[in-house]
């Protein structure tokens, strides 16, 4: 299984601003951030992209949904935030390790660019 930027921010070699922790996920501020609140959610299990997910996952991919809906509340998003999961490169994926972006605290545009 390949290393990627986000697993060795999970076993702890590369550090992150931590904002929450679980058994199952991790959760920290995007190193470049889009929006004043920009917070990736990550699993710990190696997902590489949404579409490798499979019906065993669903647990843990609505687990993930409802912790990045907690941290909107935590960092005071009231209720406008956005969840983006892009997959693949031509839909924007850099890093593979399969992860949600939150973000918040601006006005976001439809369709996304
Ligand atoms: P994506 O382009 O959807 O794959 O998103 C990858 C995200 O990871 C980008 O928004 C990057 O800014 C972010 N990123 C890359 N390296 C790090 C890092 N070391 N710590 C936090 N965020 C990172």
């Amino acid at each position: 299984m390949t290393d990627t930027i986000f697993s060795k921010i999970i076993s702890g070699e590369i550090p992150a601003e931590i904002v929450y922790e679980d058994r199952q996920c991790l959760a920290f501020k995007d190193i470049n951030p889009q929006a004043p609140v920009h917070v990736l959610v990550i699993p710990k299990k190696t997902i590489v992209k949404i579409a490798d997910a499979s019906e065993p996952d669903e647990k843990l991919l609505g687990h993930l949904i409802v912790v990045a809906s907690k941290i909107a509340k935590d960092e005071g998003c009231g209720d406008a935030f956005r969840l983006v999961i892009n997959n693949g490169e031509k839909a924007g994926q850099s890093v593979y390790h399969l992860h949600i972006h939150l973000l918040a605290g601006r006005n976001f545009s439809w369709p996304p660019g």
